[in-house]
């Protein structure tokens, strides 16, 4: 089961070597389902409405295991709390509400062109790059 989202995942997972298990399943259907940023906390209390018994432990391992394969994003907040988040395919950066911590993705990135371009004048090779976009939702101006 799952929705086209999780299951367009669960391919690219497997094509990783990584297994369904109930735990993973759990854990990408209710950020799939919720379609926001969730804390630790708040995705290991949904996630045991789907499997009773999940563990806090096994919870944390799961998550970094699903955040270290690309298939789940882990967003930093202003105040410093990590959420999570099932996001699209491809490279992206998001924008993080610094009032109601609201995350959400951006589309294309520009970045690169420019950072290569910069770096190259400093005699670096660029690796990669991370950005965040504060700013203030829609729902909070
Ligand atoms: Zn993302
Ligand atoms: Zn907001
Ligand atoms: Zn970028």
């Amino acid at each position: 089961m799952g929705t086209p989202v999780t299951e367009t995942i669960w391919r690219r997972l497997s094509a990783d070597g990584l297994r369904r298990t109930p735990q993973r399943e759990a854990i990408l259907e209710t950020l799939g389902d919720s379609g926001d940023a969730l804390p630790l906390s708040v995705l290991l209390e949904r996630s045991r409405r789907r499997l009773p018994g999940l563990g806090e432990r096994t919870a944390e391992r799961t998550v970094a295991l699903l955040v270290g394969s690309g298939a789940v994003d882990a967003i930093a907040r202003p105040a410093g709390e990590v959420v999570y988040r099932l996001c699209g395919r491809g490279h992206h950066h998001h924008l993080v509400c610094i009032s109601c911590g609201a995350v959400a993705e951006l589309g294309d990135c520009d970045v690169g062109d420019w950072a290569d371009d910069q770096a190259a004048r400093q005699g670096f090779l660029v690796q990669g790059h991370d950005v965040t976009v504060h700013g203030i939702c829609a729902a909070c101006r």
